[in-house]
This record gives C-alpha cells, sequence and structure tokens, in this order.
C-alpha cells in the first residue's frame, strides 16, 4: 500500500478529499480497501476535523513509483509521539506566546532538539518501523507547526520581548524609537517588580503570622476563627500521566496514557502546598467551578482559619480570573467565613510564584520514579520534600469514588451577582464585610482603587448542586484495556486499565 501526504487547504476539506479521492480510486484502486484511511480516522480517534485535515493520508498505488512511501501507521506514530512527548514537556503558559500569531502554539524548553526527539522516537522502536530524521522534521513542519522549540533568548513575557527586540536587535531603527523602547521596558519591568514586591511582603507578612501563632502545618480549622491576614497561591500544574517507566520513556509516547491534573493551593507562610490530583475519570475539567470548588475545599479543610485572606494566582482568564471567583469571594464574605478577601493576578510572563517552585520538585521526582497507579503519584508528592512541603490530595480514585466534590457555583452566583465588566483590565480586588456585594478593585497595585457593585440579591449560604464527573466513556475504556493495561505491573492492571463492561 503506497501513501502520499497531501496538505489540504483549511476550507472545504470534505469536498475536497472525496473528489480527490473519488477520482483515485476509481483510477487505481480497485482491489485496494483503503478507505479505510478516512473511516479509521473519522470514527477510530477522538480528533478533531482540522486534525484529521492536517494528518490526511491518502493511497494510491502506482503514483511516485521508485520512491519509498510511508504508510499511514507510520505517520500516525510520529504525530502521537511528538504530542505526546510535548503534553509532558511543554512550557506552560498561560495565554498567547511572545513571538507567535497563533494561541494555540506549544512551547517545548530551548534544550529539546528535534534531533533528540527523533533518537529517541527511533530507539522506541515504533511499531511500524522507524521513519529516517529528515522525514521525522518533515512530518514535524508539515503536520505539527504549532509545536515549537523555544529558541534560547525567547523571553515568556510578550512585552519584553517586544521592546527587547527593538532595542537589540533592529538596526534601521531611529534611534529616538530605541530610546522611546527603553523608557517603556524600563517603566514595564519597574512595574512587575512593584507587583512582585507586593507578592513578596504578602509572603512574609504570612510568614511572621505563622510564626507568631506558632502554624506548624495545615489543617482543619473553624473558619473565620483566627484574627489574622494570610496568603496562599493557586495555579495549576502540566498534567501527568500514568502508568510511567522512566527507564523507558520512548514507548509510552506512541499511546495515550491516563491521564492526571494537577491543581496546586500553597501556603507561603509555612510553607506548603497541598496538591490536588484529579485523575481523568473523576476530572471535571479545569473551569470556573472547579478552582473554585478546590479552593473552597481547600480553605474548609486545609484553611488556618485566618479572618482575613489574600490570595495571588496567575493572570489566566477563564481559569483563574473569571466572574464566578470575584462572585465566590463575595459569598464567602457575606456567608461569615471571612471577614475580607482580596485577590491579585501577577502579570503574564512575570508570574513565577510558589506553586511553581512546588510544582518543580514534584515534577523533578515524578521523573525518576516508577509510577503505575494513582496511589504511586501520591506516594510521589509525598517524598518530593523531605519536609513535607509538598501534600497530596486525591480528588477521586480510579474507580471514579469522588473525594473532592465540584460545584456548580457559576449557575449559583450567577443569579444573585451582577458580571464585573472590565474583568481583563483589574490585577488587583478585594471584598469586605462593611460592604458586601461591592468589589473594590485597581489596575495596578499602586493605582487609584475603583468600586463596583456586584450584589443583586444577596446569595444564600448553602452550597450549590453537584456537578458529577462525566468519567470514563466506552471507547476511552476500551483503549486503556487494549492499548495501555501492557505498561501496568500486573497488580494495577486491573484497577488501572479495567476490562470494560
Ligand atoms: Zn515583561
Amino acid at each position: 500500500m503506497h501513501l502520499v501526504i497531501v496538505n489540504l487547504p483549511k476550507v472545504n476539506c470534505d469536498g475536497f478529499f472525496y473528489s480527490y479521492f473519488h477520482y483515485n480510486w476509481t483510477q487505481n484502486l480497485t482491489s485496494n480497501p483503503s478507505t479505510y484511511c478516512f473511516n479509521l480516522f473519522r470514527h477510530n480517534t477522538d480528533h478533531n476535523k482540522s486534525y484529521f485535515c492536517s494528518i490526511f493520508v491518502h493511497c494510491f498505488p502506482g503514483g511516485r513509483r521508485g520512491k519509498k512511501l510511508l504508510k499511514l501507521e507510520q505517520v500516525e506514530d510520529v504525530v502521537k509521539f511528538i504530542l505526546n512527548f510535548t503534553a509532558e514537556h511543554c512550557i506552560h503558559l498561560p495565554g498567547r506566546i511572545p513571538g507567535f500569531k497563533s494561541a494555540d502554539v506549544k512551547l517545548l524548553p530551548s534544550y529539546v532538539t528535534k534531533a533528540h526527539l527523533w533518537r529517541l522516537y527511533r530507539d522506541a522502536a515504533p511499531e511500524h518501523g522507524p521513519v529516517a530524521e529528515s522525514t521525522f522534521r518533515k512530518l514535524w513542519s508539515d503536520l505539527l507547526s504549532y509545536v515549537v522549540v523555544a529558541k534560547p533568548a525567547t523571553d515568556l513575557c510578550w512585552t519584553c520581548q517586544q521592546n527587547n527586540n527593538l532595542i537589540t536587535r533592529q538596526v534601521n531603527v531611529p534611534d529616538e524609537e530605541k530610546t522611546e523602547a527603553l523608557r517603556r521596558q524600563e517603566e514595564h519591568l519597574l512595574e512587575a517588580q512593584r507587583e512582585r514586591d507586593a507578592y513578596r511582603t504578602a509572603c512574609q507578612a504570612s510568614k511572621a503570622v505563622a510564626r507568631e501563632h506558632s502554624i506548624k502545618k495545615l489543617g482543619k480549622n473553624a473558619a473565620n476563627s483566627k484574627p489574622v491576614v494570610f496568603h496562599y497561591s493557586f495555579d495549576f500544574a502540566q498534567q501527568v500521566h500514568y502508568p510511567a517507566d522512566p527507564q523507558q520513556p520512548g514507548p509510552s509516547y506512541f499511546r495515550t496514557q491516563r491521564k492526571c491534573h494537577i491543581f496546586g493551593m500553597a501556603a507561603e507562610g509555612l510553607p506548603a502546598q497541598v496538591n490536588y490530583l484529579a485523575d481523568e475519570g473523576v476530572s471535571c475539567g479545569k473551569g470556573a467551578n472547579v478552582v473554585v470548588s478546590y479552593i473552597h475545599h481547600f480553605l474548609e479543610n486545609y484553611g488556618i482559619g485566618e479572618q482575613h485572606v489574600h490570595f495571588n494566582a496567575d493572570n489566566c482568564a477563564g481559569q483563574n480570573k473569571n466572574n464566578t471567583m470575584l462572585q465566590y469571594l463575595c459569598w464567602r464574605v457575606e456567608s461569615n467565613l471571612h471577614k475580607s478577601v482580596s485577590i491579585s493576578f501577577l502579570p503574564v510572563g512575570h508570574t513565577k510564584f510558589a506553586p511553581d517552585w512546588c510544582f518543580g520538585l514534584l515534577k523533578q521526582r515524578y521523573r525518576k520514579t516508577k509510577v503505575s497507579c494513582l496511589q504511586d503519584i501520591v506516594n510521589v508528592v509525598d517524598s518530593s520534600t523531605v519536609s513535607g512541603v509538598n501534600i497530596p490530595q486525591l480528588v477521586g480514585n480510579e474507580k471514579g469514588d469522588v473525594f473532592v466534590k465540584v460545584y456548580d457555583w457559576s449557575n449559583h452566583l450567577g443569579k444573585h451577582f451582577k458580571r464585573f465588566p472590565r474583568i481583563t483590565f483589574a490585577r488587583h480586588f478585594r471584598v469586605t464585610e462593611d460592604h458586601p456585594g461591592r468589589v473594590f478593585y485597581k489596575e495596578k497595585s499602586d493605582s487609584a482603587e475603583e468600586m463596583f457593585d456586584l450584589a443583586r440579591s444577596s446569595p444564600p449560604p448553602t452550597l450549590p448542586p453537584l456537578i458529577q464527573p462525566a468519567g470514563l466513556d466506552a471507547s476511552r475504556r476500551k483503549y486503556l484495556y487494549e492499548q495501555i493495561r501492557e505498561f501496568c505491573t500486573p497488580e494495577t492492571r486491573d484497577l488501572v486499565c479495567p476490562a470494560p463492561e
């Protein structure tokens, strides 16, 4: 069977496919059942149409004589390998990446090279035979152009990157323009520094509180019971996959293992971080309801019972910075769970904070440990620090039992609060018991504070209705059973990849 890769135009790919296919089918393919290709892609994978179009592989015998042509499975292997490697190693960035127009770019760290990845691919011995390095590179640039390796000088902040380019790289730019860029960059860095200083000050104040009240660890405390200000930060980490074997990472990149999302809630004052481990079978995604529910669980079960709480998060609209979050903060104050709540978002590209540090330690350990079930991930988190900074919290188990409930906060609170119109501009928000339902906000830590009234009616202190996780669907169960089971240890096989019903 010969295969030719065709880059399809984005529009009308179905029509294009049918006419093209029909022509070749009637011309050449009288016996070869290569309709299989199309059906295989349409029905056996959960990829979307654009993925299909980009990897559309077409068969016709007799074409391109004398040239060694690829098998469909080989192309699939390369794509799977690169995508799975990327899922595990790409740099976790909220929003847009400097220097790339498209927002769905995936950035690999600069120490990864295409040649290194090809060797890893070759050594993993793909089932249908490896392709040559040049083919690997061609397939990568043709099919996965949105996966890029960061250049060593890539800055993670769009503003920094733009200004620095103007200052150092451009030759034919008038001096005035360069001076202007220099001034803008200085201002920008000063602003980033101010936000960072505000964050540091909050962390140090928390440390002082912990010392003063001899708080050594997180635990269950009555809400609103300690007359102190305390600080927490939260963020999502890149998901991890299991089963995973650091001795033999290659073969697993051809398959899609069970996924586990990690959400970290750090208390810099101690320091400690609770890591929420959400297996794909019990995960409800990464949306606003999930973030708010985890924060709620954290404050109920691990909070120190502070009256005034301050949060820091990264500036990711959708996950962290959204109306549900603000409404939840108002709800907490109105339900007498805090006297005041404030939240600050660090500027994009300048968000190195405590959760990143804890995730780094966790990932280091994960890359060195053989992991075959959720309990192994729990052990990885536990053993990632000697002093017990990282604390594991399972959201549920492999069987689908849920330990951390997710509530429908957005619908529940949406009835009682208005939407905040300028949410993307402001970076600091504050709610106090003296002004229930009102949000005080400012753009920068040193700008003037303004007020917006969110309240429509006063929300009941009861919890919203539960959201049930969708669980693993039949096709995913089948896939795990058929493709992943062999990577599990005999003891965890029935737990991680049970036989589909
Ligand atoms: Zn910057």
